[in-house]
């Protein structure tokens, strides 16, 4: 089922989390067993990252450095298709522009299609590590809106390669992310708020939200999306804090605030246990107060731990 028709047809929020596939060389058990802690609470949908490969510079065994190319989470494709299957519940793998060229993004989407996926989240990808801009594939997108462009495409048969062209039209639901606080490399949040425009114009069915740890910040942004003429659902992204250091890495990382009276409860936590409890009840009073505002759905961010989110769910739902 298509996540625009889950959260049209639902009078009330919906649960959904976001999962990360293992790393190289592990097996699915621990995926599973994320789903599987969060099962009982319906969760409507659930989203598949996607890593891009990462360059890195080698040090081999005669001095010299050598560049390599290092995919350290392979297989989206696979465990969202597994993931739907097995349980039955509608996956958003994600899509992205970075280290893609558009004949590959076809053939993923081909795939995503012929395993009865419906869902894709579109997006553009950060740039590789270690370098300040983002570059995209010589034969591949600059900018989500274009990749949003492409899926759109499908659904009227307008594949690239000449050979599918009388191949059946595909037609995948997209979501693409929004920022509260401004996408890092945004000149400022009235620019972001055109290219999120742009993203919605080219045929995006909803937004799903950069996290945020204040839930003011969401209200005015949907208020600003609304105010220049984006109205499709805007989905709320929850990242329940479970590790003392995020603290300072998460501003870092995806350039958020973390209000005072959090961080002063943080900087209090001596273990990262202690931070998981404060971090938990943080989440559950956004959480409890978005539904309170009708949010359209919780995005929980579970970067693969799920104690703490089914502790959210349990006290939200
Ligand atoms: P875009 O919409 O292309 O925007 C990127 C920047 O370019 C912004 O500053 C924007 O203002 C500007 N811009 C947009 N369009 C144009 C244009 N046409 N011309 C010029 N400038 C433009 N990353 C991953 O690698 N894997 C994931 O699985 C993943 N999942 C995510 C899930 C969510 C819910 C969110 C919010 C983010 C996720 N990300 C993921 C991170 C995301 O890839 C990065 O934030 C990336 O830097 C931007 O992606 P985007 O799709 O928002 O890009």
């Amino acid at each position: 089922m298509k996540v625009i028709d889950i959260i049209n047809q639902s009078d009330k929020t919906v649960f959904s989390f976001e999962l990360l596939p293992p790393l190289k060389g592990n097996d699915a058990s621990k995926i599973y067993k994320t789903v599987e802690t969060l099962v009982d609470f319906d969760p409507k949908y659930i989203n598949i990252t996607t890593h891009r490969d990462e360059m890195m510079y080698i040090e081999m065994p005669d001095g010299r450095i050598e560049k390599r190319t290092v995919r350290k989470r392979p297989g989206t494709v696979a465990i969202a298709a597994s993931i739907q299957y097995k349980y039955g519940i509608p996956v958003i793998p994600h899509i992205l522009c970075g280290g893609f060229s558009k004949s590959e993004t076809e053939h993923v989407l081909i795939d995503l299609n012929f395993m009865g996926i419906k869902n894709v989240l579109a997006l553009r990808g950060d740039g590789n590590k270690g370098e300040h801009v983002f570059r995209p594939d010589p034969n591949g997108h600059s900018n989500a809106n274009q990749l949003v462009e492409q899926i759109v495409n499908l659904r009227s048969g307008k594949y690239l390669e000449a050979d599918l062209k009388n191949t059946a039209p595909m037609d995948f639901c997209i979501g693409v992310a929004g920022y509260p606080e401004k996408h890092f490399e945004a000149p400022n949040a009235e620019t972001d708020l055109q290219y999120l425009k742009q993203k919605v114009d080219a045929g995006a069915d909803y937004i799903v939200t950069q996290m945020f740890f204040d839930n003011q910040k969401y209200y005015d942004f949907v208020d600003k999306c609304r105010a220049i003429g984006i109205t499709v659902p805007i989905i709320p992204g929850i990242k329940p804090i479970n590790l003392k250091n995020q603290l300072t890495v998460l501003p870092k990382l995806f350039s958020i605030d973390i209000p005072q009276d959090l961080a002063v409860e943080l900087g209090k936590c001596k273990t990262d246990d202690d931070a998981k409890v404060v971090g938990t009840e943080w989440a559950i009073l956004q959480s409890k107060d978005l539904v309170a505002h009708q949010a359209p759905s919780l995005h929980i961010y579970t970067y693969g731990v799920s104690d703490n989110t089914r502790k959210i769910v349990e006290s939200v739902f």
